[in-house]
């Protein structure tokens, strides 16, 4: 599809709470590695605010949609998450200012502006075995797709996929950042629980977005 609107955009959205919701308790297990082993359940309640955001957009406006579920997600209680994630869709609104029809360059810049919010919130690079580790490559693999000329649909499961891999290759490293840094290197061998929540959502996303049937 060459562009989506504000309904599709809702079915994204809530593809990525089913995904969320289907695997909280992977997330879960993961966090109680290195972490407290709430990462699930926050991550459900934050879920639950982005449906609470959803709900409470009564414009039909795409900015005022993204802004709302950041806001609600921002303010989940439970440590990292809320601003994590809500400064993620806090920032992907900024680009949408006035727009009604999302194309594939508009995404590309919501998700590097989201990508931006994110980093207004935490020093974590890629490597440090953080939920960055999936969201950049993620970004950055939608910003190619897009630019070699794949449409909304191709370039979210571009982005999926590398979310997935960024997911995957965590297990790999030692944590810099979060509660999991307390045990470095013996965080190696498990992915990172926001890594892998990051690539549940574009998972979601990418499904949402197919399931519209196209436009
Ligand atoms: P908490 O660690 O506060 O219990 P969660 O368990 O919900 O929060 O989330 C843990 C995940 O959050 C980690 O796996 C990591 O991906 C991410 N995270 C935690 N702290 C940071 C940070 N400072 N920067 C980036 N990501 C972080
Ligand atoms: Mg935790």
């Amino acid at each position: 599809m060459d562009t989506i609107g504000f309904e599709e955009l809702k079915r994204m959205l809530l593809a990525a709470v089913d995904q969320i919701k289907a695997n909280h308790e992977l997330l879960s297990k993961l966090d109680s590695f290195g972490g407290d082993g709430d990462h699930g359940t926050t991550m459900v309640r934050a879920m639950g605010c982005l449906e609470k955001g959803i709900n409470s957009t009564t414009t039909g406006q795409i900015k005022d949609l993204l802004n709302n579920v950041g806001w609600s997600i921002m303010g989940v209680d439970g440590g990292a998450t809320g601003p994590l994630f809500g400064s993620l869709f806090m920032g992907m609104a900024i680009p949408t200012d006035g727009k009604d029809v999302i194309d594939s360059q508009l995404l590309a810049a919501m998700f590097e502006s989201g990508l931006n919010g994110v980093g207004n919130v935490t020093k974590a690079q890629i490597g440090d075995k953080t939920m960055i580790d999936a969201l950049v490559p993620a970004v950055q693999e939608l910003r190619a797709a897009v630019e070699r000329g794949e449409l909304i649909d191709q370039a979210l499961a571009v982005a999926a996929e590398a979310a997935k891999k960024g997911a995957e290759a965590t297990k790999g490293l030692a944590a810099r950042f979060g509660r999991a840094k307390n045990i470095g290197e013996k965080s190696k061998g498990q992915p990172d629980p926001g890594a892998t929540s990051v690539s549940l959502v574009f998972r979601g996303f990418a499904q949402g977005v197919q399931s519209n049937g196209g436009s």
